[in-house]
């Protein structure tokens, strides 16, 4: 059995978020600037058995749990295929996928029978009009995946929402709702800078400490010790509405770093200690022209002892790279 690793912080990182595309169907309006056109060339983009190598390599790093992302995973051809050679690749203990779900009609049954159980689902509005002022799509496949998920016996399903002051905020009881119907923990997501920094104005950002306030003035609350995912969220049932919620509060949060335990593989090959940190390994050149195992780990345990303490997010942090590139 391979060891964890534990970064400079003693915190164990075991990790890894992959994304395999930068490129999306939706456009969502905290992900992508207007009129964005900024597409990686393909040829940058990771194919899947050098993805597959970085895996082994972090597997033998201790690395144990890996989430395919993107931009949206679902349109890249081939994706089923990866999930099924990722799920099988010793030493992966769980494979996780996050999705719009637009895609999950045709792709929920391929992705199961290869072997994918566990699932987030990016879901930020139930209203057909609010969804598509915000994600640019239409709901209706996304509902219909969910439930097809949920048919399929998925171990874990999870919707993320994202919160936002005045463009979803009025969704937040019939999101709760919704989850407690079908029996899915939903997560709120605080606003990020990591696309744009426009969206986190006063205006638009809503933050988790205010949404606990508000649903404790309406119901009870109970924190649960049980983590529901291996990220940083804190977990609260919902007692009168019977919904368990997750709360991921990067910025209100001042303890949220210390429960870190990834790192990020962007689609164009740089690994990524932090989501809120410009810091980034290159891991191409181990890759190219022919995979080289022992610079890979090299630069994977040279990323490891980089991760900082804490992100910059706080600190008028100006993105570089959009989200969808980096993996969310
Ligand atoms: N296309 C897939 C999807 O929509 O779920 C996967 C990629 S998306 C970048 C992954 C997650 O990141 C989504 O749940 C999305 O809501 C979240 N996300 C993207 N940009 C964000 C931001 N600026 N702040 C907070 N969360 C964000």
């Amino acid at each position: 059995m391979n060891t964890s690793q534990t970064d400079s912080f003693g915190r164990t990182v075991d990790y890894l978020r992959i994304s395999i595309t930068d490129r999306c169907n939706e456009r969502c309006l905290y992900c992508l600037p207007e009129n964005y056109s900024n597409w990686l060339p393909r040829g940058e983009i990771l194919a899947y058995d050098e993805l597959l190598a970085i895996v082994k390599a972090a597997v033998s790093l201790g690395f144990k749990r890996f989430r395919v992302t993107g931009g949206e995973p679902l349109i890249r051809p081939g994706v089923v295929k990866f999930i099924r050679d990722l799920s099988v690749t010793p030493g992966v203990e769980c494979v996780h996928l996050t999705t719009n779900g637009t895609l999950l009609p045709e792709l929920a049954k391929p992705l199961f029978d290869a072997g994918l159980r566990r699932i987030n689902i990016s879901l930020d509005a139930l209203d057909p009009a609010i969804y598509h002022a915000i994600t640019n799509g239409d709901i209706a496949p996304v509902l219909h995946g969910i439930k097809l998920v949920k048919e399929l016996g998925f171990e874990s399903v999870k919707l993320n929402t994202v919160l936002m002051r005045g463009k979803n905020d009025g969704e937040i009881f019939r999101l709760l709702d919704f989850a407690a119907e079908h029996d899915i923990v939903i997560r709120f997501i605080e606003l990020m800078p990591v696309s744009l920094t426009e969206m986190l104005s006063e205006k638009n950002f809503f933050p988790v400490t205010e949404l606990l306030a508000k649903l404790q003035r309406e119901d009870e609350l109970e924190p649960l010790a049980k983590s529901f995912g291996v990220g940083p969220a804190k977990y609260f049932r919902l007692k009168k509405r019977g919904a368990t919620m997750g709360l991921i509060g990067a910025l209100s949060d001042l303890h949220f770093c210390e429960r870190c335990n990834k790192m990020r593989l962007t689609c164009d090959g740089k690994l990524r200690p932090c989501l809120g940190n410009h810091l980034e390994t290159d891991l191409k050149p181990a890759l190219r022209p022919k995979i080289d195992t022992v610079r890979l780990l090299e630069f994977i345990r040279e990323t490891l002892v980089q991760k900082p303490s804490e992100h910059l997010f706080r600190n008028n942090y100006q993105p570089q790279r959009v989200m969808t590139a980096i993996g969310g």
